[in-house]
């Protein structure tokens, strides 16, 4: 299991995580990604490489 933090003072809502991630895992809602589907999350940590704004973080649980 792998546990993600969005730190929404950080995040744009620019979609890099979106269009990035191989498991469809985010959403961005009200402006903001949502790791909406985590539960498919495969822990390969593109969507942290991807973020400009460094706002991800992938842990495993
Ligand atoms: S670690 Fe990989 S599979 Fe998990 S949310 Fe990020 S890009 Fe998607």
């Amino acid at each position: 299991m792998w546990q993600i933090d969005v730190d929404k003072d950080k995040c744009v809502g620019d979609e890099e995580c979106v269009n990035a991630c191989p498991a469809q895992v985010y959403e961005i809602v009200d402006g903001k990604a949502e790791p909406v589907n985590a539960d498919e999350c495969l822990g390969c940590e593109t969507c942290v490489e991807v973020c400009p704004e460094g706002a991800l973080t992938v842990t495993e649980v």
